[in-house]
């Protein structure tokens, strides 16, 4: 038995206009458009919760929260993400530390950067401190999506 596993975790929404944006649980003021689906649309949150289940092979949040069922209609991601924590923890493991990479065109995200690692912290009961967030632009290359990819290190507790 290993004591640590590696996550990651990839996840993109489409933007369009009068739609929340919501990342990392902070909803993003100014934004013009925010992210289409199913649930809250949170990237960020999914992203994390497919970390977490991809470390112990536990597939991904797909098969835990079809978006074809509608139980799970505007299911808040935080609740996702609980879930997710609480499969990692029932096999014994924590999560030490997350790196986090957010790619948006518009608007730039810098400003909350500290908001949302405290944010994630909390919610993945770690420190702000072992919550790394980078922010990227596509270039123009995809301004109509919101993405993001994480890796989470799982420890043996
Ligand atoms: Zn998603």
């Amino acid at each position: 038995m290993l004591p640590y596993r590696i996550g990651y975790g990839e996840d993109a929404h489409r933007l369009e206009v009068g739609r929340r944006l919501v990342l990392g649980g902070v909803e993003i003021p100014g934004a013009e458009r925010g992210a289409v689906a199913h649930s809250d649309g949170d990237a960020a949150l999914h992203t994390l919760s497919d970390a977490l289940l991809s470390g112990l092979a536990l597939g991904d949040i797909g098969q835990y929260f079809p978006d074809t069922d509608p139980r799970w209609a505007g299911l808040n991601s935080a609740d996702i993400l609980a879930r997710c924590l609480d499969l990692v923890r029932g096999r014994g493991y924590v999560p030490a530390n997350v790196a986090l990479v957010i790619t948006l065109d518009r608007p730039k995200l810098g400003a909350l950067r500290g908001e949302i690692a405290r944010r994630i912290a909390e919610l993945m009961q770690l420190d702000a401190g072992e919550v790394g967030v980078s922010f990227k632009t596509s270039e123009g290359l995809a301004p109509d999506h919101v993405q993001a990819r994480a890796a989470v290190l799982l420890v043996w507790a």
